[in-house]
């Protein structure tokens, strides 16, 4: 007998946002994680050996949460979510003392292109201008909904104007677009820099518009108080409003399938559990269609696919987290006082040039010279540490299979920490006597954490053309519809993909609601 009518694999914000929905559109569903706690990348941790210093371990810069429509439709505010979004969002301090800023206010970013060419913070202005229709009519609504057919897609965009101009800009590479469109060294690093925060390989063609939508975007960099896992806290006090059930430390061993249809999962417990109407997986294709399906249900041309799906070269990032006496003091700040109060800070990075050695780096498993970035979350919400004290992170980008293994890392974590505490205190000489206490965590330990970020890719999926849009994750599973009726896919390899968007899961409920023929009137806004 089944007691519930879906079941939902893996806990993540995705997972969690579908199974609000279906709760609130009335059907009684199980989210089932195999971890101890719920929330996947919205991870939130206390230094075991310094109580009260908290640290977020994995996504914490995020884009505009307040926006997303789910926000709102669940709630969360109701159930405790608060978002901080500082002006100065972001700074790129230069190793001579300069600094690109990017601003809540748009005037004061192109102020500060500026300083560094005047051609430059025009230009900015120009596509700023250009953009902000095309992303507000196309490009933010194509990610809120499930993808058509690409042939579809460029039929609908050929018909206007703005549509047009985004399929000529989305022909160049983003490295094209920069290079064609920007003159100065740091600008054009800059700008290229939040580019990669995307992953998107910026020599491959067809995405050369994510730049200028970037330039035009309102959606600014967030925090949430109290640390990104209160943003889980949140959304499983809106599952459990809304009836459903999470259950934590329960991992399948298979999903099952019967008369062709989805119709439950076996946990590694040997435990059965069923569902009326549908199965649906956060986790990435090897997971899902490889593990968890018996071989004779994954029919050989879909095996290909999900052998060839490619998990994200440049995703992995290493992290340093420490506990501070007092925040960074950058020696920037001495002239540009507002930096004391920057909230994303980028260091190492002064030239283009650097991207292509970081990807030559990446494709031969070695670490480049370091270009890291972070932010001390305690200068806005002095909650993550003990009264007076100050937590602060710095990521960068490195290989999974460092030297050949990703095994190495256990031997060089702790050696590559010290080297990044060392290029951190040339530019915040403070650190040296600030630091109280640190760890570090590799890409290997994110993959140990969290193994749906396979090779560490926190994007769950390469962006590269045929593994976007309608393609997400591959031919024939696009749209969240797999090649077994009644089993779906919710998690960041489905359109529009990783990062905390939470659109994976909000177009998946739109899809699974329709497929049952419930009426989505009421549960969206
Ligand atoms: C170091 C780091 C920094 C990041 N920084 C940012 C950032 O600043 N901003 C941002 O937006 N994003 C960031 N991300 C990326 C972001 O965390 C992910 O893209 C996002 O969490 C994906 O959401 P999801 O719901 O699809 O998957 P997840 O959050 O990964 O959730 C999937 C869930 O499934 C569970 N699971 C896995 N396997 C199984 C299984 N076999 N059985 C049952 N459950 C399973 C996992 O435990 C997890 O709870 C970062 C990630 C990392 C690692």
């Amino acid at each position: 007998m089944a007691n519930y009518d879906g079941i939902i694999i893996g806990a993540g914000h995705n997972g969690l946002i579908l199974q609000a929905y279906l709760g609130k559109a009335g059907l009684k569903t199980l989210c089932i994680e195999r971890r101890h706690v719920a929330g996947g990348g919205l991870s939130t941790v206390e230094d075991p050996r310094h109580p009260g210093f908290l640290h977020n371990t994995h996504a914490f810069f995020q884009r505009a949460i307040t926006t997303m429509p789910w926000y709102a439709d669940l709630g969360l505010e109701r159930h405790g979510a608060r978002y901080i979004e500082p002006e100065l969002n972001v700074a790129l301090l230069t190793r001579d003392g300069d600094a690109l800023e990017w601003w809540t206010d748009i005037d004061r970013t192109v102020a500060s292109f500026a300083e560094f060419s005047r051609r430059d913070a025009d230009t900015l202005r120009r596509w700023q201008h250009e953009f902000v229709p095309i992303l507000r009519d196309i490009l933010i609504p194509e990610s809120r909904s499930v993808p058509v057919p690409p042939d579809q897609r460029r039929a609908a965009l050929e018909k206007s104007a703005a549509g047009r101009r985004l399929l000529a800009v989305s022909e160049l590479s983003p490295l094209e677009f920069v290079h064609r469109e920007f003159e100065h060294p740091t600008v054009k690093a800059g700008l290229l820099f939040f580019n990669g925060l995307r992953e998107v390989d910026l020599r491959v063609k067809g995405f050369g518009h994510h730049i200028a939508a970037l330039l035009a975007s309102p959606a600014k960099a967030q925090m949430s108080r109290g640390g990104s896992a209160a943003l889980a806290r949140a959304l499983e006090a809106s599952v459990r409003e809304n009836g459903g059930e999470i259950r934590l430390m329960t991992e399948p061993a298979r999903i099952i399938v019967e008369s062709g249809r989805a119709v439950g999962v076996e946990t590694h417990d040997g435990e059965v559990i069923r569902a009326r109407q549908f199965v649906a997986s956060s986790l990435n294709p090897t997971q899902t269609f490889i593990d968890l399906l018996d071989d004779g249900l994954v029919p050989h041309h879909i095996r290909e696919q999900v052998e060839g799906f490619q998990y994200n070269l440049l995703a992995p990032l290493f992290a340093l987290h420490v506990n501070l006496h007092e925040p960074p003091r950058y020696v920037a700040s001495a002239a540009r006082p507002e930096l004391a109060r920057a909230f994303m800070v980028i260091i190492g990075l002064d030239h283009a040039d650097q991207f292509l050695d970081i990807v030559r780096h990446h494709e031969a498993g070695t670490i480049p010279p370091t270009v890291m970035w972070g932010a001390c979350p305690t200068l806005f919400d002095p909650s993550q540490a003990p009264p007076g004290e100050h937590t602060a992170f710095m990521w960068e980008k490195l290989p999974y299979r460092l030297n050949g293994d990703p095994a190495n890392w256990d031997r060089a974590r702790e050696a590559h920490g010290n080297a990044m505490v060392a290029l951190w205190q040339q530019y915040a000489p403070n650190l040296l006597d600030a630091v109280i206490g640190r760890f570090t965590r590799s890409p290997l330990d994110v993959e140990r954490e969290l193994p749906n970020m396979r090779e560490g890719d926190l994007l769950v999926g390469a962006f590269t053309n045929d593994q976007v849009g309608y393609h997400r994750p591959f031919r024939g599973a696009g749209a969240y519809r797999t090649h077994i009726p009644r089993l779906y896919l919710c998690g960041s390899s489905s359109h529009p993909g990783g990062n905390v968007t939470g659109l994976p899961g909000y177009n998946a409920a739109h899809v699974i609601l329709s497929e049952l023929g419930i009426s989505t009137k009421e549960i969206f806004a």
